[in-house]
C-alpha cells in the first residue's frame, strides 16, 4: 500500500520485527560478524546483499535513505556526508575524464565550484546555461559527449523555479538523465520524478534535518533512466567493472544499478559516509518535515507580501507571490502552489544600505545557513558567493544587493517586527 507522505515521514524506513526497537537503532560499528570467510568473500563480490563495513553501508543510514527515497517515490537512495558529496556523487557516477554535462547556471555557490573549478581538473567539462532559455538554445549546450543535465527545483539563493518537465524533456531527447538538487523543495513540496526527473540530490542538512544539527546529503534514483539503451555513452554502469570480477551494475541491479554502483565503487573509493550518529539525527528531522514545510511556506508568503509593500524594499523574489516570473509555474509543480520558506530581496540604496539592515536584526540572526527552523539571512556577494567573480555572480543571477532569508517557523508577527525595526534604521 502507498501511503501518504506524513505517514512515510513517520513510518518508512525502519520496519521493525517482533522484539526490535520500536526506535531506529543507531548502528554505531564499523563492522560486521560472519561466521564463515564464504559468506563474507560474497559480500566483497557483491553477490550476496549485505554490512560489512560501515564505510560502504550501515544498517542506520539505509534506513533513513529508504525513508528519503519512499518520500520521492524513487527505487533506491544513498546517503552521504553532505550535500556537496551528493552532488559530486551524482554527476561523477555517470561522468568520467573527457565527459561533459549540462548545467543550470543559477545553482548552490558551493555547487557551482565544484563543476566549474574542481571538476574541470578531473577532466570533466560542464556547460552553464540560462535556465529562463528556450528549448531551443539550452540545446546548444548539448553535445556529443554530454552524459547529464543537471538543475535545482528553486535555486540557491536566487530563488528561481526550474521548470523540472521542460528540463527533463531536453534531457531525454539527447540521451541523457535529467539529475535535480530538491535541496529547497524537499518531497513535501515537489516530487521531481512526477515531472519526468530522473535522479534527485539533497542536502539533507537543511529542511530534512530542519534544526541545523548535522550536515549530509542524499541522493535518489527514480530507476527510470534506461541505461542499456545508452550503453555505449554510459560504459561505467553497462561495462564489466574490473574491480568486481567484471559484474555489470545494469545486467546484475537492473534498476538499482545507478545507486549499486555508487555505493559499490564511489563510496568504497572515496568514503563520504555519513556518521550513523547523523542519520538518527537526520530521522527524527525527517519525522517532522510535513509538519515544518507548510508553516515555512505559510510564513514566507506573509513576510514577501510585507517586504513587498515595504517603501523601503526594492525587490522580492518569492515564487509564492502573484507578481512573482514563477508564480504559475510555482502552482503547477509544488504541493500547495507555495515554493519553500525562502526568499530573496534587496535594500533600495544597494549592497551597503542591505548590509546596514542585516547588521539591524535582532531576532533573525545572520548565519551561513539556510531551511531550518530559525529565521536567518545572508548577504551571498559578501558570504557564499564571494569567490566569485562578478561576472560568474551576475551569470548565476546573484544581484549584489540581494539578502537570502530563510524564513523559520517562530511566529509571523515577530519577524515581521524584527523586519520593520531594522527597516526604520536605515
Ligand atoms: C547547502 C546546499 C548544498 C550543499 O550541501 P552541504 O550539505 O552544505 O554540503 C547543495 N545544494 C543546495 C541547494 C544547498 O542549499
Amino acid at each position: 500500500m502507498e501511503f501518504h507522505p506524513e505517514t512515510k515521514c513517520i513510518q518508512s524506513g525502519w520496519a521493525p520485527k517482533n522484539g526490535d526497537p520500536r526506535i531506529l537503532p543507531i548502528y554505531q560499528s564499523t563492522t560486521f560478524k560472519y561466521d564463515t570467510s564464504a559468506q563474507m568473500a560474497d559480500l566483497f563480490d557483491l553477490k550476496a546483499n549485505g554490512y560489512f563495513y560501515t564505510r560502504l553501508q550501515n544498517p542506520t543510514n539505509d534506513a533513513v535513505a529508504a525513508k528519503i527515497a519512499d518520500l520521492e517515490g524513487g527505487v533506491a537512495g544513498m546517503l552521504t556526508s553532505s550535500g556537496q558529496a551528493a552532488n559530486f556523487y551524482a554527476i561523477f557516477n555517470i561522468c568520467e575524464a573527457g565527459d561533459h554535462f549540462v548545467s543550470s547556471a543559477s545553482i548552490y555557490g558551493g555547487t557551482y565550484n565544484l563543476f566549474a573549478v574542481t571538476m574541470k581538473k578531473l577532466g570533466i567539462e560542464v556547460t552553464f546555461i540560462d535556465p529562463d532559455d528556450s528549448e531551443e538554445t539550452i540545446e546548444k549546450a548539448f553535445r556529443k559527449n554530454t552524459k547529464a543535465f543537471f538543475g535545482e527545483t528553486i535555486a540557491n539563493p536566487t530563488c528561481r523555479v526550474t521548470d523540472i518537465k521542460k528540463f527533463a524533456g531536453i534531457a531525454h531527447k539527447h540521451g541523457v538523465p535529467f539529475i535535480i538538487d530538491n535541496t529547497f523543495a524537499t518531497p513535501i513540496l515537489c516530487r521531481p520524478f512526477e515531472f519526468g526527473a530522473d535522479i534527485v540530490t539533497h542536502s539533507t542538512t537543511k529542511y530534512m534535518d530542519g534544526h541545523a544539527m548535522t550536515v549530509g546529503g542524499a541522493i535518489v534514483d527514480s530507476g527510470n533512466f534506461d541505461w542499456e539503451k545508452y550503453a555505449d555513452k554510459f560504459p561505467g554502469l553497462t561495462q564489466p567493472d574490473p574491480s568486481y570480477h567484471g559484474l555489470a551494475y545494469s545486467k546484475a541491479f537492473g534498476k538499482e544499478a545507478y545507486i549499486r554502483k555508487a555505493t559499490a565503487q564511489l563510496m568504497r573509493d572515496f568514503g563520504s559516509i555519513q556518521a550513523p550518529m547523523n542519520s538518527f539525527l537526520l530521522n527524527i528531522g525527517l519525522e517532522t518535515l510535513h509538519l515544518r514545510m507548510p508553516r515555512h511556506c505559510e510564513n514566507a508568503l506573509k513576510i514577501a507580501k510585507f517586504l513587498k509593500s515595504h517603501p523601503k524594499v526594492a525587490w522580492v523574489n518569492y515564487a509564492g507571490l502573484e507578481t512573482d516570473k514563477y508564480y504559475e509555474l510555482a502552482k503547477k509543480q509544488f504541493n500547495g502552489g507555495l515554493p519553500c520558506g525562502v526568499m530573496c530581496f534587496g535594500i533600495k540604496g544597494g549592497r551597503e544600505e542591505s548590509i546596514k539592515f542585516m547588521d539591524s536584526l535582532k531576532l533573525i540572526a545572520i548565519v551561513t545557513h539556510v531551511a531550518d527552523a530559525r529565521s536567518c539571512v545572508l548577504h551571498p556577494a559578501s558570504h557564499t558567493h564571494r569567490q566569485l567573480s562578478d561576472e560568474q555572480l551576475l551569470e548565476a543571477g546573484i544581484r549584489p544587493d540581494l539578502i537570502r532569508f530563510s524564513v523559520g517557523i517562530e511566529n509571523s508577527e515577530d519577524l515581521i517586527a524584527d523586519l520593520a525595526q531594522a527597516l526604520e534604521k536605515i
